[in-house]
């Protein structure tokens, strides 16, 4: 989808699986002593199931499915990976209705309207940023698991349901960040937009203590330019909207090829094609290997 040129000496590079634009990224690459990764399609596949639906308007009449199908209509209009899997699952219930209006709201979620009733779907911050009251024991009781991601529901300014979704964890994220960190990486982090418990749950499969979670596209923005502020060449790890600004600003920006979203691949310095993230500790070893040479 993105053109990107392949520099000639990076060759063993591309047969990786790797592809890099311009040359001076490799030179880059072999100084990096910072990773900051995405979570949500970098660390994770990216492609979430639907553990569980709930209900927390049951006394109203308000079905699970009922939640689902609302829910749908509003991610029918977003791009984000969630969204897609709530409306698939939607689907096997029945067609699903596309809104009147929808606004998706970046690292948030989706606001939309469909025959007079008002859907926001997304995070707990994008519920308690847009007013809607949010009970505590309800949430609890839902008893969503401490890895899924807890998609919030509200229906004309009520919160009525909430989705759990599980991502599970690439297979080569936790060897990639003990080989980041064996060559030499001194500060590897995860930047999310997703809630604080899931991205714990998920730092620790991976083997990552530095996690900074709920943040928006200009947060994570932020964490990198603090990271650079303290000396550290750092790279970005990224596949969506929300990390475009991130991969833009870090001194390598790597983007997850393979389902990636396009402004992703176009902000990055790298794409990665088949979304191995050793190829990433391989780029450092390999580019600290190639700077070796030159010298
Ligand atoms: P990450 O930074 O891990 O890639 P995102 O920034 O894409 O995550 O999203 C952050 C959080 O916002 C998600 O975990 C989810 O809770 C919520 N979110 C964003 N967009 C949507 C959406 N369309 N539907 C449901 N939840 C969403
Ligand atoms: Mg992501």
């Amino acid at each position: 989808s993105t053109p990107v040129s392949i520099v000639a000496g990076i060759g063993g590079a591309a047969r990786q699986g790797i592809l890099m634009k311009g040359g001076t990224h490799l030179e880059t690459s072999g100084k990096i002593d910072a990773v900051a990764l995405d979570k949500t399609g970098t660390l994770t596949l990216g492609d979430p199931r639907v553990e569980r639906i709930v209900s927390l308007q049951k006394d109203d009449g308000i079905s699970p499915d009922m939640v689902l199908f609302y829910a749908a209509i509003a991610e029918s209009a977003s791009e984000h990976p969630i969204a897609g899997r709530i409306v698939k699952t939607a689907e096997k219930q029945g067609p699903v209705p596309p809104p009147t209006s929808a606004e998706a709201v970046a690292g948030k979620g989706i606001k939309a309207a469909w025959q007079e009733k008002n859907i926001l779907v997304g995070s707990r911050r994008f519920m308690e940023e847009s007013g809607i009251n949010i009970d505590q024991e309800d949430v609890g009781a839902a008893d969503i698991g401490s890895g899924e991601t807890m998609v919030f529901v509200a229906l004309d300014d009520r919160l009525v349901g909430l989705i759990g979704v599980a991502d599970p964890v690439r297979s080569h994220a936790k060897e990639a960040v003990a080989r980041m960190r064996s060559s030499g990486v001194k500060r590897i982090v995860m930047l999310t937009g997703d809630n604080r418990r899931t991205a714990q749950a998920v730092a620790r499969q991976v083997g990552i203590t530095e996690v900074h979670a709920e943040l928006l596209p200009e947060e994570k923005l932020a964490h990198i330019r603090a990271l650079q502020e303290e000396g550290f060449t750092t790279a970005m790890v990224g596949d969506g909207i929300n990390d475009a600004p991130a991969l833009a600003s870090a001194d390598v920006g790597i983007a997850m090829g393979d389902g990636g979203t396009d402004i992703a691949m176009e902000t990055a310095d790298i794409a990665l094609m088949r979304n191995d993230l050793t190829v990433v500790a391989q780029a450092i070893e390999r580019s600290r290997g190639t700077l070796r040479n030159i010298r």
